[in-house]
Formats: C-alpha cells, structure tokens, sequence
C-alpha cells in the first residue's frame, strides 16, 4: 500500500501528518494526490467522510512548500469554495492542520457575518481562501478582493452549490479567475448537468470517483420504524433513552421543524441543540462546538446546515422525517459510519413517508430493517409532557405535530400497507443495542405496529 512519503509530500506536511497518525493515505487521496502533485486538473465524484479534503489540501501544500511567494495584497493563491459556511469553516481548520509546520495564511470568508472584520483580514492578502460564493462576491464588488491571483482554484460539493442555486454566481467567479491555473471540481454526484459545470471549469481533467454511495449506506446499520407524524416526538424520547448514543445527528425536513424537535426534547429534560439556517453565525457555531465537544450529545439538524459537517464519533443519525430527495438519506446516514466506524440509522416513517424509504432503498440498495414500536411507547405518548415555549428570538412553532395528538393504540400499518394485527411480517423488536447493531437485552416484548 502506498505511503504518504511515497507519494513525495514536503517533509513538513508529512510531519502533520504523522501528528495526526494518518498512517496511510485513503483511496481518493491515492488516486488524486499523484495527478494534482503534477498540476493536472481534477474531476472527483466523492462524498464528504471519504478523505477528500486532504486530497485537494496536501498536494497544493505541497505545491505551496515548492513555490513560495508573496501573498497578493487583496488577493490569495489558493481559492476553495464551499456551499456552506460549516463546511468552508472545516476545511479551513483542515488546511491549518495540515499547514501547522508551514508558514502559510488560511482565511475563511463567509456569510452571517460583518464582512468589515473580512475586508481588514484579505488587505494584506492570503495564501489560501476558503468562501462561499455569495460573500466572496460581495468582497469582490467592494474591491476588497481580486482573483487575478489565483493559482489553485477548489470547488467543492458541486451538487449541492447546484441544489443553492450558486450556478450564476459560479460562472461570474470562473471568468474573474487567471485562465492559466489548476482546477479541482469535486461532487458527491455527478448527474449530466454537474458534470457540464465540470467542463467549463477544467481542462483535461483526471477522473478520480470513489466509493459510490451504497458503500457508505452498506457499512450503516438502518432500521425503519412506522410512526404517526403526531407520535414521532414519544417515540424520539425512547429512541434517544434506549439506545447507547454517542453522539446523534437528528434531521428533519424543516427549520421549524428542528426547533420544535429541540423544544420538545427539551422539555422532556433531554438537551439538545439545533443548527439550520435561520440561527446566527454564532448560534450555529457554538451548536456545533458544543456537540463536538461532548456537551450536547443531541444536535438537530436540517440537511442544508448539516451537509460536509464531519464530527467522529456520531454513532447514530436519526431521521426524524425522511428526505424527500433520497441521495439527502445518503448524505445523512454518511454523518455516521466515518473512517470506517459502524454506524446506526433510524428512520421514523410516516403514512406519507413511505414512498420516500421506497425511494431510498432504491438507491442505496440496502432495506431498512424494520423495527416495531418499543413496549412502551404507548404510555409515552400519553405522557408527552407539552413542548417548552418558543424561546424569545426563535422561530414559532406553527403547533402541528406537536406532542399527545393522535391515538396511540391506533394501528400502524405494516410495510405492505396491512393493519397490524399480529400476523404482520416477523420485525425487529424495539430494544436497545450496542455500537454492533446486536440486542442488549433480552426480552423486549414484540409489540407488532398496531394493537
Ligand atoms: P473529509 O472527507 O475530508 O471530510 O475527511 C473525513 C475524515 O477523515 C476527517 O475527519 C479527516 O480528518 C479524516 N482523514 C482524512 N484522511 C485521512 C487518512 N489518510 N487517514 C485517517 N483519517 C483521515
């Protein structure tokens, strides 16, 4: 198996490395490292969790470490753009870890921010600029920025810039920069219209791909449970008690959704924070450090805040509601099951939901095993305690699916669409398990959906 000295790495980053104990480097970074390290461009189909970002940050290191220069007053060598401020965030603290015996300048540019702090930090220019489009634009209309300097230029998470709607702000980007640089396109998929993005940008590309996405959705355990929107909330709280979570990502479909998630959880006693787009900056941040750090073992989330968020450690990704779109399923469940790590995914499926883990299970090819409502889960719904109030500044409930509507002996229908009547297919009982997706107890009663 190559090494990362084998691959010809500046002796500095192969010291950050090896500060890292990244022993050997992982498949994209096999296969990209060697081509960029050559000044080839590069057109890579690879999700988030798969080593990408050391793939397109070591070799510009390297390429750095042998051509120094100046930084171009208001401007950087290196520019990497990212759909979202989390991910431009992370991948600015990955380059600074693998830059720490490098004298190198990494700024990050982003929006929900004054952009007067930004301006004062680019006035003597930077080494590598990590952005998201909007806010770099805004930089270059207030002239505190120029790409007239650009040697290296990133595009991350394609799909997802798509999915924004930074397509038009891409292309006023890609004429502002040097024709004369090298281009690395990176995407999670790479359907006809992202792979004709590509094209614009690079020139005679390597195609590197790695992992396609079933592989991630083989290595998590996934469970489906069929739920009542209105009972989902009961069945949260026994989910977050019974199983032996680390950390957990929980997703819901909507911002609203996600703070009335967090109130109830709350009010259950259960902390918990959410991160989406209506918080500030700061909120979001400190969400995400708290959760990080272990304070918050809970942090609900909506697929756009959450998507490229890379924290080890998350054993569990709970999908409060299902992605209407089944490659967001794929993206979430990739939160969990990093660097080789098992994982554990659990789906609450309402009526109208199940088309969407029809849909999901197409694509990742793996089906949910079912798992029947926990013993009791009944009880639990008649005992929701009622949802904290909107704290002052967040955003109002609109009150639907909150807590003790609905009956909770009504029959949940099975996967076929019959009503539960003890003769439903044999499902996995509800019961808490360890990291290996294995029982760890016995005797949980084998509550069939419905009564
Ligand atoms: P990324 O896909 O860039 O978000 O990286 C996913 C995770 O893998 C991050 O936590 C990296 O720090 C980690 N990682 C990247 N490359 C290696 C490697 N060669 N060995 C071990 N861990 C790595």
């Amino acid at each position: 198996m190559t090494t990362f000295k084998e691959l010809g790495l500046a002796e500095p980053i192969l010291q950050a490395l090896a500060a890292k104990n990244y022993e050997v480097p992982t498949p994209i970074q096999a296969q990209a490292i060697p081509a960029l390290m050559e000044g080839r461009d590069l057109c890579g189909i690879a999700q988030t969790g798969t080593g990408k970002t050391a793939a397109f940050a070591l070799p510009s290191l390297d390429y750095f470490h042998n051509n120094p220069k100046l930084t171009p007053q208001k401007g950087c060598r290196m520019l990497v753009l990212s759909p979202t401020r989390e991910l431009a965030a992370q991948i600015a603290d990955s380059f600074r870890d693998y830059a720490r015996f490098m004298k190198l300048s990494v700024t990050t540019v982003f929006g929900g921010v004054p952009i007067n702090k930004q301006i004062n930090q680019l006035r003597g220019g930077v080494d590598i600029l990590v952005a998201t489009p909007g806010r770099l634009l805004d930089l270059i209309e207030q002239r505190a920025l120029s790409l007239g300097h650009v040697e290296i230029f990133v595009l991350d998470e394609a799909d997802q810039m798509m999915d924004l709607g930074f397509i038009q702000p891409l292309k006023r980007i890609d004429k502002m920069l040097p024709k004369q640089r090298q281009s690395l396109f990176f995407s999670a998929t790479m359907p006809k219209t992202i792979a004709d993005l590509g094209s614009q940008f690079l020139v005679d590309p390597v195609h590197v791909s790695v992992a396609p996405q079933s592989t991630t959705a083989e290595r998590v355990k996934q469970y489906a449970t069929y739920v009542n929107q209105a009972e989902k909330q009961a069945l949260l709280t026994l989910t977050v008690k019974n199983e032996p979570i680390e950390r957990a990502l929980i997703f819901t479909r909507t911002k609203h959704g996600a703070d009335r998630v967090v109130r109830f959880l709350e009010g259950a006693g259960i902390p918990a924070a959410a991160i989406h787009g209506n918080k500030s900056q700061g909120q979001r941040t400190a969400a995400l450090q708290a959760f990080r750090a272990g304070q918050v073992k809970l942090l609900v989330a909506t697929d756009i805040a959450a998507r490229g968020i890379d924290v080890s450690g998350v054993s569990h990704v709970i999908n409060f509601e299902l992605p209407n779109v089944a490659e967001q399923y794929v993206h979430r469940i990739g939160r969990t099951a990093r660097a080789g790590a098992e994982g554990i995914a659990i789906s609450f499926v309402a009526d109208d939901e199940r088309q969407y883990l029809k849909a999901i299970e197409k694509v990742t090819r793996v089906r949910c095993e079912l798992q029947v409502l926990p013993e009791n889960f009944a009880e639990a719904v008649r005992n929701l305690p009622k949802a904290a109030p909107p704290k002052k500044g967040s955003e109002g409930g609109n009150g639907r699916g909150g807590p003790g509507r609905g009956n909770p002996d009504r029959a949940h229908r099975g996967r076929d669409g019959a009503a539960g009547d003890g003769a439903a297919p044999a499902k996995r009982p509800f019961r808490p398990r360890n990291r290996n997706g294995v029982g760890a107890h016995k005797g949980a009663v084998q509550r069939v959906a419905g009564r």
